[in-house]
C-alpha cells in the first residue's frame, strides 16, 4: 500500500529524532512492502523564522491532503519573546483545530527492563502498568473566551471552560472503542463536585456508556485520579477526560513510566486520520548533540501504523524492536543507568531498525 505522511521536523531535537523515526518507517516499508511517501513541512520556531508564522498555510494544506502527520517538537528560548499569537506553541494548538484533531491518546507503559526508572516502589508497579490516556484536544478552558478586565484587588483575568454535548460524545466514544480493544475498562475523570461543565461532561459520558454494556465505566474526581495514579497505577486501562486535566495528568502517568522520551502519542480526527508525536517538548537544552532519546518518536510511527493505518503487525514490529533494544541494555542518557550502555540519538535508532 502507498501512504503520504506530512513530515514537521520543528525545532531544537525535532529534527534529530524524526530523522531516526523515518528510517524506522522506511525499513518497516521495505521488509512489508509499503510505500510511505514523505512531505517535509514548516511549523513552529523554524516556521516563523523563515515564514513569520507559526502556521503556514501551505503546511495546513498539505497535512490536509496526507494520510497522517508525524511531529518533532516545536519551540526553544529563541521564540520566548514572541507575543502569544506568532509562537511556535501557538502553532501547534492551531494544527490541532484545523486538522480537527479532537482526540489525543497517550499511553503510558512502564517497559520491563525499564522498571528501575519508575519513581514508584517496586510493590506499588508489581508487573508493571499500562494506561491509555484518552484527552480531548480541542475544547475546554484552552480554547474557552479568555480576557482581563478590572477586579475588585486590580486587573483581573479570566479563562472559561466550555463543552458542548456533541464534543463530549465523540471524545467518549474514542474512549469506550479503544477500551474494547484493551481491558475494557473506561475510567471517566471530572470535577463535577464543583464545575458545571463537569457536571454536563459526566452525565454525557454516562448516556455514551450505555452504548458499550460490554465494557466497564467508573467515575472519579480530578483531585482523587492525582492520587490513585501514584497510589495504585494498574487499576487504570483507559482513561477519558477533558483538555486540561488530561494535559496535566498525562504528564503525571508518563512521569511513573520514569522517562519522557519514551512517550508516543496520537492527535486524531474523524476516521483514520491522526497527528503523530511524541510528548515531550523540543529539549533546547540537548538539541543537535546526539543525546536526544528518539524512541518516543519511533513509537509514534507505530500508533501511526496502527491507528491510521491499520497496519498493526507492522506496529507490532516497531514495538518489539524497541524492547528488544532495551533488553539488550542500550540506553540513552536520559534513561541511563549503571550497568548499561550508553548509546546517542542515531545509534539508538540504528539498533531500532536492526532489530526489525
Ligand atoms: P521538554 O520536554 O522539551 O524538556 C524537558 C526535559 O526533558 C529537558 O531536560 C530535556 O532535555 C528532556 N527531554 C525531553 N525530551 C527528551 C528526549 N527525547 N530525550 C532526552 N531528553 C529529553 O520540555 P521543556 O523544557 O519544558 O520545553 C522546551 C520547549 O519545548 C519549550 O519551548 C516548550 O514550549 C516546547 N514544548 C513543545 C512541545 C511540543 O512540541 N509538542 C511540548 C512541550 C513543550
Amino acid at each position: 500500500m502507498k501512504y503520504k505522511i506530512a513530515v514537521i521536523r520543528g525545532d531544537g531535537i525535532g529534527p534529530e529524532i524524526i530523522d531516526q523515526a523515518l528510517l524506522v518507517l522506511e525499513r518497516i516499508g521495505k521488509i512489508y512492502g509499503h510505500s510511505f511517501n514523505f512531505t517535509e513541512v514548516l511549523a513552529g520556531g523554524c516556521a516563523y523564522d523563515v515564514k513569520g508564522t507559526p502556521l503556514p498555510e501551505e503546511t495546513v494544506e498539505i497535512c490536509k491532503d496526507s494520510d497522517a502527520v508525524l511531529l518533532g517538537a516545536v519551540g526553544g528560548p529563541k521564540w520566548d519573546t514572541l507575543p502569544g499569537h506568532l509562537r511556535p506553541e501557538k502553532g501547534l494548538l492551531q494544527i490541532r483545530k484545523e486538522l480537527g484533531l479532537y482526540a489525543n491518546i497517550r499511553p503510558a507503559v512502564l517497559y520491563n527492563p525499564l522498571k528501575d526508572a519508575c519513581p514508584l516502589k517496586p510493590e506499588i508497579i508489581d508487573d508493571g502498568f499500562d494506561i491509555c490516556v484518552v484527552r480531548e484536544l480541542t475544547g475546554g478552558i484552552y480554547f474557552g473566551e479568555r480576557g482581563r478586565r478590572e477586579g475588585d484587588l486590580g486587573e483581573a483575568a479570566y479563562d472559561t471552560e466550555l463543552y458542548s454535548v456533541g464534543e463530549v460524545e465523540r471524545i467518549t466514544r474514542k474512549a469506550f472503542e479503544i477500551a474494547r480493544k484493551r481491558n475494557k475498562l473506561v475510567t471517566n475523570i471530572d470535577k463535577m463536585n464543583v464545575l458545571e461543565s463537569s457536571r454536563l461532561w459526566r452525565e454525557v459520558v454516562n448516556r455514551v456508556a450505555d452504548e458499550y454494556p460490554d465494557v466497564t465505566l467508573n467515575h472519579m474526581l480530578v483531585d482523587n485520579a492525582a492520587m490513585q495514579l501514584i497510589r495504585d497505577p494498574k487499576q487504570f486501562d483507559v482513561v477519558v477526560t477533558t483538555n486540561m486535566f488530561g494535559d496535566i495528568l498525562s504528564d503525571e502517568a508518563s512521569m511513573l513510566t520514569g522517562s519522557i522520551g519514551m512517550l508516543p502519542s496520537a492527535s486524531l480526527a474523524e476516521g483514520k486520520f491522526g497527528l503523530y508525536e511524541p510528548i515531550h517538548g523540543s529539549a533546547p537544552d540537548i538539541a543537535g548533540q546526539d543525546k536526544a532519546n528518539p524512541l518516543a518518536t519511533i513509537l509514534s510511527t507505530a500508533m501511526m501504523l496502527r491507528y491510521s493505518f491499520d497496519l498493526e503487525e507492522e506496529a507490532n514490529a516497531i514495538e518489539t524492536a524497541v524492547e528488544k533494544v532495551l533488553s539488550a541494555g542500550y540506553r540513552t542518557g536520559d534513561i541511563h543507568s549503571k550497568g548499561a550502555k550508553l548509546v546517542g540519538t542515531r545509534e539508538m535508532g540504528m539498533l531500532v531498525v536492526e532489530n526489525l
